[in-house]
């Protein structure tokens, strides 16, 4: 799901999207001048290989997600999270397979390794 930048203002707006086993789903809303807020949950089932005995499971996702989303470069001030878009589209789908390949980044065991 793409949403053009100028459309974002401080109203919010709903998005839901979906990929495979997944879904995204929260708001938008202008934060400043160069900065909207993305805001939602990300939840949903996906299949990865376990950390510690290379065994295929199904990873559980139940993800808060709150980041920044620029139109353009922006100069970080702080800490804040920050994805830059360039071409005047807030692309969803990339901020949510961003996130999910951190969070598969992440060592993951499957239940059995987890339970030891
Ligand atoms: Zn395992």
């Amino acid at each position: 799901m793409e949403i053009l930048f100028r459309k974002i203002s401080s109203n919010e707006i709903h998005f839901d999207t979906k990929f495979e086993e997944i879904r995204f789903l929260g708001i938008v809303k202008r934060e400043s001048k160069d900065l909207v807020l993305c805001k939602g949950d990300l939840k949903g089932n996906v299949s990865h290989t376990c950390d510690r005995c290379g065994d295929d499971f199904e990873l559980v996702i139940d993800e808060k997600i709150e980041l920044f989303a620029s139109d353009g470069s922006y100069e970080k001030e702080n800490s804040l999270d920050i994805i830059e878009f360039y071409d005047g589209i807030l692309d969803l789908n990339m901020i949510m397979h961003s996130e999910l390949e951190a969070l598969k980044s992440d060592y993951n065991y499957c239940k059995k390794c987890n339970t030891k």
